[in-house]
């Protein structure tokens, strides 16, 4: 059921429950004060027909009193005047009094003479069975010596009510004597007394004899129908008891218009209790429910739009249920924020799905060109090998010097492809090279430049000495770094400011303030070039701040940026043993601080003593292992060509018989790292165990930084990777043997 109807129902069944309380109540009360109303007009009834009844009986009296006064009665009863009774003791005299009976006493209380009417016989001159108690009361005022004493009072006898007035007679002319006898009139109180009273009363009125044992019901209102009821008014005899009841018939007038209230306020305050219920609910369904109904049509229609709608609650006012509108709408906002957030993050997974399976595409593609890469380098380090045998053993001016020199450049522009083909598989340590690090900022700027938009300017400061800013790094992935620095500054500029280039030298101590060089906790102790790249860009949010190395965060729209280009610079920079971080704030632009170790210095002269090595007296012993015959025969002879005493091994095992078999010391070992039967490692191992070791020079195309680390904590002199220059080799060599000798001449 509808809240709307349920509202209507409830407010009309609590106006009906309301109206019936109040018109139950109303009715008790009234009839309650109403019932006591009545009671009293009855009470007051009954006592106002008492009241004329006494007054009747006082009436009797004084008739009574008028004739006990009287001379005649005086002389009568005093036996003076025998005619006193004939005279006035005559049935229209008794029928005038309405007296039914006389008695004369004398003062000893002697019945002088009786008389009473008999009906339908008339009046008969004797006493009535009243006599004894007519004598009695007589006695009571004969016994009051004053003469003042009367005596009026109801008498029941043989079914009837009788008044009953006794007075003393007295002289006039005596008035305080004492009474010379009593006078008792005697009235019946029989039907026609009744109608007569009834008149006087103006209401009905009817005589009730109480019996002996029956109560009497004083002023007592018994109704006797829901129009009627009668009133009781109790007679009683001169000693007080009960001896009848005036019962009077009264109309319910009062009880009648109670009712009549009751019943007309009851249904006026059924119609008024009405009336207010429909107001209530007009004004209830105004001002509550018709909005209600409102919100919750808005709420479908906002359900229906699901999350991505932006309807909103409207709700006019400003009472509890705008505020409840204005919470459902907060709720909903944010709902819907985190529902977009939601949407956002799903979105980045799916995003960050595609992106790992392309990287897992491009690391499968790498480590197949790496695959491929490897062995053609192999090869190409056989042929120019070879190369440069043929060249020696051919006079200068030979015609075929041109075609091998030729066949030397193209093995050696193949060399550099294979080298482009196994960075872009990032199996390849970086090829450390001795390098200016202005020479690189500058290369790096000007490659740049063309991308740029011409209104970024570049500027580089350096407060460091040309000579002093050497750094041994791979050209191609340090420019890599500094590009993407630039491209990135320039970006947030949106091609339009200055990017600030400053080098310096700096010694890290491992305890110097971090946030002044961001990136650099866990730098190892030493002398590094510390390079800023700044920009006047609107600056990184803090929240994004620790975010801009992860792999795959960008805040460029799709298709400007990857989010790779810082973490490749992170990834090159701790391949460099360096660091890179950055310091921002919004509003200040960016700087990416890069640390790189400073190269230690070069001994003058030294590049030139390669050439001179072949010029060196003493010969050299080295053992050459390596599994590919052809690069082993090309090394070979290109290092006998340098003086050089080579003994030739095609694997580990083999290497180790001639090891242990020479009574000749080793000057070198160079050895291949992956070789059937026994590897570079365990050859080594087993070298290296021996006493007096020679350096061990380890030559391998595929060594990552992990591998090589572990390798030169083993104890190897130099781990190269393939393809090897023969320049840079005999460079190393040259080098190594120098050390060794300089090692043991200080020993
Ligand atoms: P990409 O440039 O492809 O977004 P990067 O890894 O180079 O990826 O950069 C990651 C994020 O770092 C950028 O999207 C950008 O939000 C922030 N960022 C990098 N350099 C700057 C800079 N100089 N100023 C402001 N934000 C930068």
């Amino acid at each position: 059921m509808k809240l709307q109807y349920k509202a209507w129902l409830l407010i009309v069944a609590a106006v009906i429950l309301l109206t019936l309380l109040a018109v139950g109540v109303t009715s008790l009360a009234l009839s309650k004060s109403l019932a006591d109303l009545e009671q009293e007009e009855a009470t007051q009834e009954g006592d106002r027909a008492k009241q004329l009844l006494d007054l009747q009986l006082q009436d009797l009296v004084a008739t009574v009193k008028d004739y006990g006064y009287w001379d005649d009665t005086v002389l009568f009863v005093e036996g003076k005047d025998d005619a006193f009774l004939a005279d006035n003791i005559t049935v229209e005299n008794l029928t005038t009094l309405r007296v039914a009976e006389v008695m004369v006493l004398d003062r000893r209380a002697q019945v002088r003479a009786a008389a009473h009417i008999v009906p339908g016989q008339g009046l008969v001159m004797t006493a009535s069975p009243l006599r004894t108690l007519l004598v009695d009361q007589a006695g009571d005022v004969l016994a009051d010596a004053s003469g003042m004493k009367t005596t009026g009072t109801y008498v029941r006898q043989g079914g009837e009510l009788y008044m009953v007035g006794v007075v003393a007679i007295r002289s006039p002319a005596k008035p305080n004597g004492s009474p010379v006898g009593a006078l008792v009139m005697v009235r019946r109180f029989d039907h026609a007394e009744l109608l007569r009273f009834s008149h006087v009363l103006m209401s009905s009125v009817s005589l009730h004899l109480l019996d002996e044992h029956e109560h009497a019901q004083k002023g007592a209102m018994i109704p006797i129908s829901s129009s009627r009821a009668e009133i009781h008014a109790v007679i009683e005899d001169s000693a007080g008891r009960p001896i009848a009841e005036l019962v009077q018939i009264m109309d319910r007038s009062i009880a009648q218009e109670a009712s009549r209230i009751v019943l007309t306020t009851g249904a006026e305050v059924l119609l008024a209790g009405l009336m207010i219920g429909g107001l209530l609910v007009l004004l209830m369904d105004r001002w509550v429910l018709r909005r209600l109904n409102r919100m919750h049509d808005q709420l479908g229609q906002i359900t229906a739009q699901g999350a991505e709608g932006d309807a909103q609650i409207r709700m006019g006012g400003q009472d509890e249920l705008t505020v409840v509108a204005q919470g459902i709408n907060a709720l909903l906002q944010r709902v819907r924020h985190d529902a977009a957030v939601q949407r956002e993050a799903h979105a980045r997974q799916e995003e960050l799905q595609l992106q790992l399976m392309q990287s897992q595409k491009m690391e499968a593609i790498g480590r197949f060109t790496g695959g491929i890469a490897h062995d053609i380098n192999n090869s190409l380090a056989g042929i120019s090998g070879w190369i440069r045998v043929a060249m020696e053993d051919l006079p200068s001016d030979h015609p075929g010097m041109e075609a091998l020199d030729r066949a030397l450049k193209g093995s050696s522009y193949a060399g550099g492809l294979m080298r482009q083909l196994l960075a872009f598989s990032r199996q390849t340590e970086p090829r450390l090279e001795r390098l200016s690090m202005s020479d690189l900022i500058e290369r790096a700027r000007s490659l740049t430049a063309a991308g740029m938009l011409k209104r970024t300017e570049v500027v580089v400061t350096s407060d460091v000495d040309p000579s002093q800013d050497q750094v041994m790094a791979d050209p191609t992935q340090l420019q890599q770094v500094l590009m993407n620095l630039l491209i990135n500054a320039s970006d947030a500029m949106a091609g339009e400011g200055r990017i600030h280039i400053v080098t310096e030298r700096r010694l890290w101590s491992g305890n110097d303030d971090v946030h002044s060089l961001p990136g650099v906790a866990g730098l190892p102790v030493g002398e590094y070039l510390h390079v800023t790249v700044r920009d006047e860009g609107p600056g990184i949010a803090p929240e994004h701040l620790d975010r801009v190395f992860e792999p795959f965060f960008t805040t460029k729209d799709t298709g400007r940026g990857t989010g790779l280009g810082l973490s490749v610079a992170h990834g090159i920079m701790g391949r460099h043993r360096g660091s890179v971080g950055v310091s921002s704030r919004l509003g200040e632009g960016s700087t990416f601080h890069l640390m790189i170790p400073v190269a230690t210095a070069v001994a003058s002269g030294e590049p030139g003593e390669v050439q001179h090595a072949a010029g060196d007296q003493a010969r050299r012993r080295i053992l050459l292992v390596d599994d590919d015959d052809s690069l082993r025969h090309a090394w070979g002879r290109l290092l006998e060509r340098k003086g050089w005493d080579v003994v030739r091994a095609r694997d580990g095992e083999e290497a180790w018989l001639h090891f242990q078999h020479s009574t000749t010391p080793w000057d070198v070992v160079m050895s291949d790292l992956a070789m059937p039967h026994v590897d570079g490692r365990e050859l080594a191992t087993r070298i290296l165990a021996t006493p007096n070791p020679p350096p061990i020079i380890i030559i391998s195309g595929h060594v990552d930084g992990p591998e090589r680390d572990s390798l030169l904590h083993m104890g190897m002199s130099m781990v190269l990777s393939k393809p090897v220059d023969a320049e840079e080799l005999l460079a190393a060599l040259q080098r190594i043997v120098r050390q060794k000798r300089d090692t043991s001449g200080a020993a």
